[in-house]
């Protein structure tokens, strides 16, 4: 069946246009006057958008971890290295605690503001099940961690048994089954090496942790800093297994995620724009884990905005962490700051994650995300900021043409 909807905006590659509406049954079919539309498909349902209305394609989060929805009040805050044996010790009650359900609640809170497409960092594969089932598009992380040249073999063998289950949910579901390399602290090279290749033979979409911490970046540089003693305690480890340089480059020539970057120089960011990769930019995240600012006004690289997971931040909610990141930025030029987050949740994210989804054109898949505001807006350069501060959830959204939410 076609439908016709009738916006009083659409946002689009080109930006926002007015008086034009789109024809879509699992794609978008014709963008044109409401006229043309009428005449091409006299057929076609039409919709009533409401006032001051804007469609969206939908919204894409690159970044999240379902797997540690559980956690509310259990994780230190404020210090990237407290957090982390925070994790570590609080593992098993996380786990613990998760379901199904817990799960579900995440994709349903994504889905209520916008979110037709996530990116989920599966660490153990307890996630597929719920990725399945959900109505989203799911770039299906399978993540390999490992450092320890004794056990990576082991560890690689286990990721490739979760990235063969999430290729055969593929076909059938809306999952593309990717690659996440945990961080280069966390990686040995062996395996760095392994799972770039595996990421371009099956051509995947491919992701890392990079530089989210000071700690980080002074371990991989001179073996000190507050890694230090945390490798010297849980891995019985005294030197990083690569550095920035050598991590960098097993990326060349495939552009890939890179998750936080806070602490990159000027030169690894110009370098990272040059491979043409994009930054998961998690401000709540990087601010809760005491890790900074990543520094958006000297960023080359396209930046995609993302919630990363529960446990580090309050909400899986793509408008709080809009709102957050305009109040980060705070000498950004306001407007302009306001499109560059729509644009990087829409189609930044898609380049991001190697989708189709994320812009409103004719083929295009159609996803989208209706939003109302509260009253006129009567400049086009307001709209997107007037969209990121007077939306909480969104009225409607659509899934390769089906209606998730009303
Ligand atoms: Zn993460």
């Amino acid at each position: 069946m076609i439908t016709v909807i009738n916006p009083k905006y659409i946002y689009t590659p080109q930006g926002y246009v007015e008086g034009l509406a789109i024809a879509f049954d699992e794609y978008i079919l014709a963008i044109d006057t409401p006229k043309a539309l009428q005449k091409l498909y006299p057929e076609a349902k039409s919709i009533n958008t409401g006032e001051n209305s804007i469609l969206y394609p939908g919204f894409i989060n690159v970044h999240t971890h379902l797997e540690y929805s559980a956690n509310r009040t259990r994780l230190v805050y404020g210090d990237f290295l407290k957090w982390l044996e925070s994790v570590i010790k609080e593992r098993d009650n996380l786990i613990g605690q998760l379901d199904d359900k817990v799960m579900e609640q995440s994709c349903k809170e994504m889905l209520s503001c916008g979110i037709t497409s996530f990116g989920a960092i599966s660490t153990f594969g307890a996630d597929l099940e719920v990725c399945r089932k959900t109505p989203q598009r799911v770039t299906y992380f399978n993540e390999i961690i490992g450092s320890n040249p004794a056990s990576v073999d082991i560890l690689y063998q286990d990721f490739l048994k979760r990235f063969n289950a999430s290729k055969e949910s593929k076909s059938e579901d809306r999952i593309t089954p990717a690659i996440a390399i945990h961080a280069p602290h966390s990686t040995h090279p062996i395996v760095v090496k392994k799972a770039v290749k595996l990421a371009k033979d099956e051509n995947t979409p491919l992701s890392c942790h990079f530089l989210e911490s000071l700690a980080e970046r002074q371990w991989l540089e001179s073996a000190e800093g507050d890694f230090k003693e945390f490798f010297k305690n849980y891995l019985n480890s005294q030197k990083p297994v690569t550095n920035i340089k050598e991590f960098l480059e097993h990326f060349d020539g495939y552009p890939s995620l890179f998750v936080h970057a806070v602490h990159t120089t000027k030169n690894e960011r110009e370098y990272l724009a040059k491979q043409g990769h994009t930054i998961a930019h998690c401000p709540r995240s990087n601010r809760l884990l005491g890790s900074g600012r990543y520094p958006i006004e000297e960023s080359k690289a396209k930046f995609a905005l993302a919630t990363d997971g529960l446990s580090s931040n309050w909400s899986l909610n793509i408008f709080d962490e809009m709102r957050c990141a305009i109040m980060l930025h705070q000498k950004a030029p306001l407007q302009e700051l306001a499109n560059r987050l729509i644009e990087s949740i829409t189609i930044n994210g898609a380049k991001a994650i190697r989708s189709d989804a994320g812009r409103i054109q004719k083929g295009a898949v159609a996803d989208f995300a209706l939003i109302n505001l509260p009253q006129t807006c009567k400049n086009k350069e307001d709209l997107a900021l007037h969209t990121i501060i007077h939306t909480k959830e969104v009225n409607r959204v659509w899934i390769g043409g089906k209606l998730c939410k009303n």
